[in-house]
């Protein structure tokens, strides 16, 4: 039987930490999720009956503070999924040096096949399950792949009359009027982007002669490619869970975005005063844009998506990971040996839950900041996680992501030789 998500995430543990200089015991104690509550959930369906919803929240550590990370919304959600997604979230806040450990959450469902109010109840319910388990000082949900601010609304708000407190700081990524952050919205797109202005800066790219493909049409790839493309790069294939298309002359991403909250689906459209037309493309398949010749392929779906099979037919130069896990650990050597250049997603994604951060930072005063102050501190972390995580990559010679993880695990490790033994 092939290996599960979990198991390649600690495979990459395990052999990345045995090079870091970190003891045995830091790279033991970080293949151990410390918490995972399974629960079942029942919501009233709008035609009385009740369906029964299975749901997931991993606290996979907490060295580092109050466990973190986004709830999943997805038919292929499982226990190893969450479980490899909260692992992630562990070496993601190390790595940019929040004071966070990693969770996750993820409900069995597909969204796109339940009302607006099965949703919400769905949400609540998950709530009302998990109470005692999350908490603004233990363990802080957000959105992820098919949630947003709405339903992190909802969450907030059950939360609440549970306890009967107030306590935005229990959720971030919410509505702004419930005390989420101006520039939490874009944030995830907005770090890698600073990621890739950063890169550019290395080896010297020119945004006129750069061409992106992007494969996921939602939070995080929208505007990572539309921030790309107002700083001049060329995005030339976009793709969503339904297909995408291709042109050698780019596409206008604001009019694709626009077209898609009607159409639902990516469609090759140029829209000016709101009349748009379809312009010329190809259409392709989701493999297909991954082997595209472009110059940086922004994996901006699902884990998983390449592996040893498709790495050799890969001919992007940088691959730049907005999704969490899009390539297996066993494709890692060949794309190394091809020579791409990998940022990834522990770093490339992180601007997410930075701008999480900065939301229960306010939400703990009580004061808000202007988005200015919000992008002005997010630059700030992004810069300086590139900045380390590429010298640190040059120094001891390894790939972005081994220098990524090796920083993150001495962090940890560092954090663990301050607290003591408890036992
Ligand atoms: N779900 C996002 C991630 O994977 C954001 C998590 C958060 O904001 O806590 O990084």
């Amino acid at each position: 039987m092939s290996k599960n998500v979990f198991e390649d995430a600690l495979e990459r543990v395990k052999s990345i930490g045995e090079t870091s200089g970190v003891s045995a015991e830091i790279i033991d104690g970080l293949m151990h999720p410390r918490a995972t509550m399974t629960a079942s959930l029942p919501v009233r369906m709008d035609d009385g009956s009740t369906h029964r919803f299975t749901g997931y929240r991993c606290q996979y550590n907490n060295v580092l503070g109050p466990t973190k990370g986004g709830i999943r919304y997805h038919p292929d959600v499982s226990i190893e999924e969450v479980q490899a997604l909260a692992l992630w979230m562990t070496i993601k806040c190390a790595v940019v040096g929040l004071p966070y450990g990693g969770g996750k959450g993820g409900v069995i469902v597909d969204p796109k096949n339940l009302s607006p109010m099965e949703l919400e109840r769905l949400s609540r319910a998950y709530v009302r399950a998990m109470a005692d388990f999350i908490g603004p000082q233990t363990d802080i949900p957000a959105p992820d792949v098919y949630t947003n601010a709405r339903i992190m609304g909802w969450m907030a708000d059950e939360y609440e009359a549970i306890k009967r407190v107030k306590a935005p700081g229990v959720i971030t990524g919410k509505p702004v009027r419930l005390g989420g952050s101006l520039g939490r919205d874009d944030a995830t797109g907005r770090g890698a982007y600073l990621c890739v202005l950063e890169l550019a800066k290395q080896v010297d790219l020119k945004p006129e002669q750069t061409t992106v493909a992007v494969q996921g049409f939602g939070n995080g790839g929208y505007h990572a490619v539309r921030l790309l493309q107002e700083a001049g790069y060329k995005v030339v294939a976009i793709s969503d869970s339904q297909g995408g298309i291709f042109s050698p002359n780019g596409f206008d991403v604001e009019s694709i975005y626009k077209e898609k909250q009607t159409s639902r689906r990516v469609r090759a459209v140029y829209c000016e005063h709101s009349v748009c037309e379809l312009v010329e493309h190809k259409s392709i398949s989701n493999e297909e844009l991954l082997e595209l010749d472009v110059d940086i392929l922004i994996p901006a779906a699902l884990e998983g998506v390449i592996t040893k099979d498709n790495a050799n037919n890969i001919r992007a130069k940088y691959i730049v990971e907005v999704a969490n896990g899009p390539i297996e650990s066993d494709a890692d050597k060949i794309l190394d040996d091809k020579g791409i250049v990998i940022i990834p997603d522990v770093l490339a994604n992180a601007g997410g839950v930075t701008v999480s951060y900065f939301e229960w930072a306010q939400n703990r005063q009580g004061y808000a900041w202007s988005l200015e102050q919000v992008h002005e501190r997010l630059g700030e972390i992004m810069r300086s996680a590139f900045s380390d995580v590429w010298s640190l990559s040059k120094e001891e010679s390894k790939s972005l992501r081994d220098a990524a993880y090796t920083r993150a695990m001495r962090r940890i490790g560092e954090a663990i030789e301050a607290h003591g033994t408890r036992d």
